[in-house]
């Protein structure tokens, strides 16, 4: 993964404020940034999930013993540690997607939740996110809530 931004933070690297941290990226020499404490320096973040990116500080938490600990999938097919959970899952008996959610606290199927980027938390699979109201809303098949605007509307845009 290229790094695309590069920030000038005064305060640490480690809220919103930051362009890398925002967009899940360390800081590097071409940042002028000082005081950094961006968690994502120096991390392997290849495998892992977008909801664990966006509660990185949460992951960096977690000891080795928890990451070792066995969560059972919703199939009921297979127990696996929670380090395999970081990223996608895919479960050798239904074939079926599954990962951690933090905003959860569970493992969750791939098919029925996702983690929205823009409101930072992990939604159920019928909710979308509108981008003019810069919210989810539920139904995919249903105007938005706020602005009746529809999900396909915003394909061509
Ligand atoms: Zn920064
Ligand atoms: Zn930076
Ligand atoms: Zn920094
Ligand atoms: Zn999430
Ligand atoms: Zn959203
Ligand atoms: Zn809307």
């Amino acid at each position: 993964m290229g790094k695309t931004v590069h920030c000038k933070c005064k305060t640490g690297c480690r809220t919103g404020r930051c362009v890398c941290y925002k967009n899940n990226e360390h800081c590097d020499d071409k940042c002028g940034c000082t005081g950094c404490h961006n968690p994502f320096n120096g991390m392997d973040i290849d495998n892992l999930s977008i909801c664990v990116l966006q509660n990185i500080e949460e992951y960096k938490e977690l000891s080795e013993e928890e990451l070792e600990e066995q969560y059972k999938l919703p199939c009921g097919c297979e127990q696996v540690s929670l380090k395999k959970l970081m990223g996608d899952y895919i479960c050798s008996k239904c074939g079926d997607a599954y990962w951690y959610s933090f905003c959860l606290d569970e493992v969750v199927e791939d098919s029925f939740t996702w983690h929205c980027q823009i409101c930072r938390v992990c939604r159920d699979w019928r909710e979308w996110h509108c981008e003019n109201c810069n919210r989810c809303t539920y139904g995919v098949s249903l105007p938005c809530e706020s602005c009746g605007r529809r999900k396909h509307q915003f394909i061509d845009d």
